[in-house]
């Protein structure tokens, strides 16, 4: 049985909360979570799912603010990259530059690895670095599905004007680490619509096959 991919929408920049679910356990992996945690364990609760992990594609206060209140209500083992460590342990400084809220960051961090391979129920999410919207950044994919964070988007990519940011480095992440997963794996990425693989190597103005002859 493979792991289902379920998205919320929630806050006021767009942000994408998913919850991996493995439909056989109900055992879950929640990914992201910024605003809006209320509605998040509204949603584990009606459906009965089991918190297993609780994983951080980067730590920008909007993916990020939310989590402890999940640690909180449903335990989990919290998963983040170490280079975004001191983005994590900067959270009530990144909140209070954009005039979010005060928040506290979720407890006892693991460190996630290049290619490591996290299980949920058996099955296997693959964690793959691509630096460059902010250090630690990962993406996270399990079969025909990638979570790609903040890395890349339907027709856009990350912003690389924040501290610790490199266009270099994402250009390079998403074209030798994204692309070659294969054109039909679906993109499910923190802010806005779902894509694929394929329509964004062949479209995507900053890293597409036509930003090459720009
Ligand atoms: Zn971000
Ligand atoms: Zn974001």
């Amino acid at each position: 049985m493979t792991l289902a991919i379920h998205a919320l929408h929630l806050g006021p920049l767009d942000n994408n909360t998913y919850l991996v679910v493995h439909e056989g356990t109900r055992e879950t992996a929640v990914v992201d979570v910024g605003f809006g945690p209320e509605a998040v364990l509204e949603t584990i609760a009606r459906r009965k799912l089991v918190v297993r992990l609780l994983l951080n594609t980067h730590a920008h206060y909007d993916h990020v603010a939310g989590m402890r209140a999940i640690q909180q209500a449903c335990g989990g083992d919290y998963y983040l990259h170490p280079a975004d460590r001191p983005l994590l342990d900067h959270l009530a400084e990144q909140g209070a530059a954009f005039d979010f809220p005060p928040a506290e960051p979720p407890d006892d961090a693991h460190d996630l690895a290049d290619r490591q391979s996290i299980a949920l129920a058996g099955e296997a999410i693959e964690v793959i670095h691509t630096p460059g919207h902010s250090p630690g950044g990962v993406c996270f994919r399990h079969g025909r599905w990638l979570i790609s964070g903040d890395t890349l988007f339907l027709g856009s990519i990350g912003r690389t004007d924040l501290p610790g940011g490199s266009f270099e480095e994402l250009e390079r992440a998403i074209r030798e680490r994204l692309f070659v997963l294969g054109d039909a794996v679906q993109v499910h990425p923190g802010h806005g619509p779902e894509t694929t693989i394929g329509e964004e190597r062949m479209h995507n103005p900053f890293v597409g096959e036509n930003a090459r002859l720009a």
